[in-house]
């Protein structure tokens, strides 16, 4: 006979950890499925400076280990590898990974969300090196520097504009000639004066690699195929994130993004899983508010057991 879990949860970024740090003081013996990125996006971001409790900032990935030993402290048990199947109709719902299968009362998803990239080899070695996916991580680092935005969408607009409040110059390549994003939020980027756009282009390749730092990207221009290369010192893609839900279409209510759909704090459609994190949130999509609604849902799920008589 499978053992059944009181509290499994899919993902090791912030909200799942933080869900584990909760579930395991609760005396919940929780699981964590680490998933392919262990720790999650923070593994790939250099300083994070905006984590409350870090007064000089902490790289990334050791905040993620960090959250993981406390965790661990608890009581918490990891496991490796990456879930192909959920079944939720029936409960103990059931995992499976691999050949395993694992029951659980109870799920938290912080299965995450990834940001869309472009999938060229120049962006993947020089990313934490000037290309990032998160202005709002690192901004910071690009005082009175010139930075390149790609994407027409609110997200572009919005990371466009926040980087003004660092970057001297901040230019916009967008693949087609007009933008996707919502009326306000296109006004705003093209009444900046920090802020021009470079239409109807995509990046073909990211500069720098024999340095080891961004010094700019070449462009295409899609409509002329003509080639010409831009200078700047971060390139900041923002064309969209990926939901890590494919496993629940037709299982949880998602919203039209993809995204899990939570009420009265973390609960989804299905009575005992719960949701945390960016699987759920594409507002904010901080750490920090990982964290907090990992909390809930570990809070939640615990509640929910209560109520179903497990002691
Ligand atoms: P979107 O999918 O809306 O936009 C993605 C943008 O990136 C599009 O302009 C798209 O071009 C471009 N793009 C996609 N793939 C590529 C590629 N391979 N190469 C080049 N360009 C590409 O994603 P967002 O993240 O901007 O927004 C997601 C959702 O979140 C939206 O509903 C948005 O409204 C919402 N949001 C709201 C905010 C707010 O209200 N404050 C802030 C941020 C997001 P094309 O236009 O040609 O398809």
């Amino acid at each position: 006979m499978t053992e059944v879990e009181n509290v499994l949860i899919l993902g090791s970024g912030p909200a799942g950890l933080t869900a584990a740090i909760y579930a395991a003081r609760a005396n919940l013996k929780p699981v964590v499925v680490e998933g392919i990125q262990p720790g999650g996006q923070l593994t790939i971001t250099t300083e994070v400076e905006n984590y409350p409790g870090f007064a000089n900032g902490i790289m990334g990935p050791d905040l993620m280990i960090e959250m993981r030993k406390q965790a661990e402290r608890f009581g918490t048990r990891f496991i490796q590898g990456n879930v192909n199947q959920a079944s939720l109709s029936r409960r103990p719902f059931k995992i499976t990974l691999d050949e395993e299968v694992r029951l659980t009362k109870t799920l938290i998803i912080a299965s995450g969300a990834s940001a869309r990239l472009l999938n060229i080899p120049s962006e993947m070695k020089l990313m934490g090196h000037g290309v990032s996916a998160c202005a709002t991580c690192d901004g910071f680092f690009f005082k009175e520097k010139k930075v390149l935005v790609v994407g027409g969408g609110d997200t572009a607009m919005e990371e466009a504009h926040f980087l003004t409040k660092f970057a001297r110059e901040v230019k916009v390549i967008h693949r087609r000639d007009s933008l996707r994003a919502s009326k306000i939020m296109q006004e705003r980027a093209k009444n900046n004066p920090r802020i021009s756009f470079i239409w109807n282009s995509g990046v073909e390749k990211i500069l720098g690699e024999e340095t080891g730092k961004v010094s700019g990207a070449l462009l295409k221009n899609l409509k002329t195929g003509a080639l010409s290369e831009e200078a700047a010192d971060g390139v900041f893609m923002a064309i969209g994130h990926e939901p890590n839900t494919s496993l629940f279409k037709g299982q949880l209510e998602l919203n039209e993004h993809g995204y899990i759909i939570t009420h009265k704090g973390t609960k989804t459609s299905v009575s005992g899983v719960f949701a945390a994190g960016d699987v759920q949130d594409y507002i904010y999509k901080q750490a920090i508010t990982a964290a907090g609604t990992g909390c809930m849902a570990a809070i939640d799920a615990e509640r929910f057991l209560e109520s179903e008589g497990h002691s």
